[in-house]
């Protein structure tokens, strides 16, 4: 059987087993697709930290990146998936500044870069105290940053999402991009992680 069939196959399987635990009430339909995405997609934050690996060794990927994030990482094979268009938007931490991303609404995320969402980026208590108070939640995250650095929280929604290019290390310049990826974690690409 070709991958293109066994795929197939699956998402019918996947699909069908969505209609019955819908059906059912047993698990919501919005946080289905969200997993659902997921599973088929192969999204996983490897795929973030390999966009973040090559613009911290391509100055000019960098630069796409920051100016259209959706085209950038669609040169690495990442397109914005689900129903709607999505469009990522990338926001870069700096000497000065620093970004977080919530979705103070639900839980919009960028699955395909970023894996599926963890459960506290849901949670009402990050979405609504990281608007109010981004320095505490973030030193609860052990980000405890300097008192002059700007923290920007970033409200993610249907048709945006947002993904943090953080900053790189230093001591790290006689890396290669392959040996800079593992270094990136989630939370880094969050904005709750330093790297
Ligand atoms: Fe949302």
């Amino acid at each position: 059987m070709s991958g293109t069939h066994s795929d197939a196959l699956i998402s019918r399987q996947v699909r069908r087993l969505e209609t019955l635990l819908e059906e059912r009430g047993i698990v919501a339909g919005a946080a289905l697709d969200e997993a659902l995405d997921a599973f088929l997609s192969g999204s996983s934050p490897l795929n973030g930290a390999r966009v973040v690996a090559r613009a911290w060794t391509d100055p000019e990927f960098k630069r796409r990146l920051l100016s259209d994030g959706t085209a950038a990482v669609a040169e690495l094979g990442y397109a914005a998936g689900g129903v709607q268009p999505q469009r990522l938007r990338v926001v870069e931490n700096t000497a000065h500044t620093h970004n977080v991303i919530v979705c103070t609404l639900c839980s919009c995320y960028p699955v395909r870069l970023l894996g599926p969402s963890p459960s506290w980026y849901k949670s009402e208590a990050y979405r609504s105290r990281v608007v109010r108070e981004p320095r505490a939640v973030l030193a609860e995250f052990g980000l405890t940053l300097p008192s002059g650095t700007e923290i920007t929280v970033w409200d993610s929604s249907a048709e945006t999402r947002y993904m943090v290019l953080p900053r790189r290390p230093p001591g790290t310049e006689h890396l290669t991009e392959a040996d800079l990826i593992p270094l990136i974690t989630r939370n880094a690409l969050i904005g709750t992680g330093a790297v």
